[in-house]
C-alpha cells in the first residue's frame, strides 16, 4: 500500500500565529517545522501501523515545515520549491492525507484560515468554494487516489466533512474568532483569527497516530471528492488599502491544468 501525505503548518497544535511561526524570519518558525514533522511523522507512523510500505511526504507549506532529521525513516521526502501541481502525486497511490491542514479563506471559527495566501478572499470551481483542502482533494482524485484523513483545527476537518462526510477528522484546535473576514485587507486577514485552543502536541500527535490507522482500514469505504469537468475557477483577491478587491476568471476542461493556469486579475468595482 502506497499512501501520499500532503503536509501544512497553519493547521498543526502549537503553531500559534502566522508572524511568529510562518517563515523563515519569524522568530518561532524552527518551532513550527518541528511541531509539524512531529505531527506528520505520527501519521507515518499510524500508516506503517496499517500496513502500509511505502509513504511519501510532500512539504507543502509555502516556506517549507519539515524538519528531515525529525521526519519519520519510513517516508520519502519531497521537498524545495519551485514545486507545483500535481506535488508528486499519481495513480501509484492508494490513500492520500493531508496533515497540518487550516480551513479555507474566511471560514467562521477557523484558525489562520486561508487559501494559498491571506491575500485571497476566496476561491470557487463550479461555483463550489473551495480552499486549500479541495484543491488537494481534487488533484489527487485526479489519480483516482481518495483524501481519507484531514487533521487541522476544528473549522477544517469540518470543510473536509462537508466535502466527503465519511471521511477520518482529527482536529487539534479550536479557533475562537467567530464570523467571517470579508471586507479586510490581506494583512488585516492574516491577524484577524490568531485565538486559538491548542490540544497539547503529544496528544494532537497520539489521535493523529491512531487516526492515519484507521483511516487505512476505512479505505474502502471513503469516496474521493470530485467536480465534473468542463471547469471554471474564480479568484478573488481581497482589497488593499490602495485598490478595490481583484477577480480572475480560469476555464479548462482538465482539472490539473486549471489548478496549473496563471491568473490574470481585473478590478472588481465594488
Ligand atoms: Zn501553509
Amino acid at each position: 500500500m502506497r499512501v501520499y501525505i500532503m503536509t501544512d503548518l497553519e493547521g498543526v497544535a502549537g503553531v500559534l500565529s502566522w508572524h511568529d511561526y510562518g517563515a523563515p524570519e519569524h522568530r518561532y518558525y524552527e518551532i513550527g517545522r518541528e511541531l509539524t514533522t512531529l505531527e506528520v511523522s505520527a501519521a507515518v507512523q499510524g500508516c506503517v501501523d496499517a500496513g502500509a510500505d511505502e509513504i511519501l511526504v510532500v512539504d507543502g507549506h509555502g516556506h517549507g515545515a519539515i524538519n528531515q532529521k525529525l521526519l519519520h525513516p519510513a517516508a520519502k521526502l519531497l521537498a524545495g520549491r519551485p514545486m507545483g501541481y500535481p506535488f508528486g502525486c499519481n495513480e501509484t497511490f492508494d490513500a492520500a492525507m493531508m496533515i497540518g491542514q487550516h480551513a479555507k479563506s474566511n471560514t467562521d471559527g477557523g484558525h489562520l484560515s486561508h487559501t494559498g495566501s491571506f491575500a485571497v478572499e476566496e476561491l470557487t470551481i463550479n461555483e463550489v468554494s473551495v480552499g486549500e483542502m479541495g484543491c488537494n482533494m481534487l488533484f489527487t482524485a485526479y489519480f483516482g487516489v481518495p483524501t481519507v484523513l484531514v487533521s487541522g483545527d476544528v473549522a477544517a476537518a469540518e470543510e473536509a466533512r462537508a466535502l466527503v462526510p465519511n471521511i477520518e477528522t482529527v482536529a487539534v484546535k479550536e479557533g475562537l474568532k467567530r464570523g467571517p473576514a470579508t471586507g479586510l485587507t490581506g494583512e488585516q486577514n492574516a491577524r484577524h483569527n490568531g485565538a486559538a485552543i491548542h490540544l497539547h502536541p503529544d496528544e494532537a500527535r497520539r489521535l493523529i497516530r491512531n487516526a492515519a490507522e484507521w483511516a487505512l482500514h476505512r479505505l474502502d469505504e471513503i469516496k474521493p471528492f470530485w467536480l465534473e469537468p468542463p471547469y471554471e475557477l474564480v479568484s478573488i483577491l481581497r482589497r488593499t488599502d490602495q485598490e478595490p478587491r481583484k477577480i480572475a476568471r480560469c476555464h479548462s476542461d482538465d482539472l490539473l491544468e486549471l489548478l496549473r493556469m496563471p491568473r490574470t486579475y481585473q478590478p472588481m468595482d465594488d
